[in-house]
């Protein structure tokens, strides 16, 4: 079978329909203004950075295991696929994807975690929201503008998560918080295909390290019935290809279902436009019912055997640890950051007090990775370092 591209559906974003860039430029030319948006993500900092954080194992626990860029990179490839075949933007669906986690911190959800109890009373702290204020502001490259300046669109599809109090400061990139709205659906699908992509690899990446097991794995329902069709089909099949098999399955079967659950949804609420998408109740990007059961079962698998698993709580432990005592000592002492976080955290201050500064210390923490929160780390608290 040939895989056709529809044409984009009247309520894809295009460029006739976009809300555009803050900072007004030229049309790249050469390039769509989605394809510009994922050349400037690509070649920005943040983004060369997500090699060396961690997704659930921390970087240096093995060269195998996915990091914050190969998950962003499985998440663009899933996404596209589905966006080309249901009629939406595919550039616009890529660079979502892949800026999807520039704000994500050191260490995981781990460090999320620590960073977000640090800045509680003091503004606060959320990946998402991260991300949007590294693209907006924290690269700094362009000599007419803070941050890459990219379309609306994309902006407004880095957002998953934002209490409504944030999302009036952010104003119309945030407005669905307030209005209780929806994203474009080229946005909608980036956020399932995260799932898609972090549910897969971390079966993958569980099994290798040893940290769960086939026999436990065969018991979810997504992948018990994806075991048997393997052993089936290849009965002397080694075990590493037979998980390769049902890993590449597992992505398969949850592709399948996206397009055409989410297909039959486009076509039966026909939105002509994407501000139709924008006020509708529910997302029009969705597994069918009885995937959604089995992709929240293999989740509360994932979990309790995996997330809980005593050697990834130690890892947690420590790498809280980490960010917690580097959080407290720069908000004391911003005199002990480099010079440019350093400046920020005086400028923050003078502007907003001390949840200015705080904001400072929290940007310089998430935009580490996590060999570098380690030395900072070494740096700050042992003696026998060099400063
Ligand atoms: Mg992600």
């Amino acid at each position: 079978m040939t895989v056709h591209a529809p044409t984009l559906r009247p309520c894809a974003v295009t460029e006739t329909n976009s809300r555009g860039r803050r900072h007004p430029e030229p049309h790249p030319g050469h390039r769509s203004q989605f394809q510009r948006d994922r050349d400037r993500i690509i070649h920005c900092g943040a983004f060369r950075r997500l090699e060396y954080k961690t997704q659930v194992f921390i970087n240096h626990e093995g060269d195998l295991y996915r990091t914050r860029l190969t998950h962003t990179l499985e998440v663009g490839q899933i996404a596209r696929t589905c966006a080309l075949a249901l009629g939406l933007n595919v550039d616009l669906v890529e660079a979502i994807a892949l800026a999807h986690d520039l704000g994500h911190t050191p260490f995981g959800h781990a460090g999320q975690d620590a960073l977000a109890e640090q800045m509680g009373e003091l503004g606060g702290f959320e990946h998402n929201i991260q991300s949007l204020r590294v693209v907006d502001r924290l690269e700094a490259r362009y000599a007419e503008f803070d941050g890459l300046n990219l379309t609306f669109e994309t902006r407004e599809g880095l957002l998953k998560r934002c209490p409504p109090e944030t999302a009036r400061q952010l104003g119309p990139v945030a407005a669905r918080f307030v209005s209780d709205g929806q994203p474009t659906l080229e946005a909608q699908l980036v956020n399932v295909c995260d799932g898609i992509a972090y549910n897969s690899h971390d079966v993958d990446d569980g099994l290798r390290s040893g940290l769960i097991t086939v026999d436990r794995c065969r018991q979810t329902a997504l992948l018990g019935p994806l075991f048997d069709e393997v052993e089936r089909a290849y009965p002397a099949l080694d075990q590493r290809r037979t998980i390769y098999e049902v890993v590449r399955r597992m992505i398969n079967v949850q592709v399948h279902d996206l397009i055409r659950e989410s297909a039959a949804r486009i076509d039966g609420s026909a939105p002509e436009s994407v501000d139709d998408v924008r006020q509708l109740d529910a997302p029009l990007i969705a597994f069918s019912p009885d995937m959604a059961e089995r992709h929240e079962d293999l989740k509360r698998f994932l979990f309790d055997h995996l997330y809980r698993h005593f050697r990834v709580a130690r890892m947690v432990r420590k790498s809280q640890g980490v960010i917690r005592e580097l959080f407290g000592v720069f908000l004391e002492e911003p005199q002990l950051m480099p010079d440019q976080p350093r400046r920020a955290a005086e400028l923050g201050e003078q502007r907003r007090g001390l949840p200015g500064r705080a904001r400072a210390v929290a940007d310089y923490i998430a935009g580490m990775t996590d060999r570098f929160a380690i030395e900072e780390y070494r740096r700050i608290f042992r003696p026998e370092e060099r400063t």
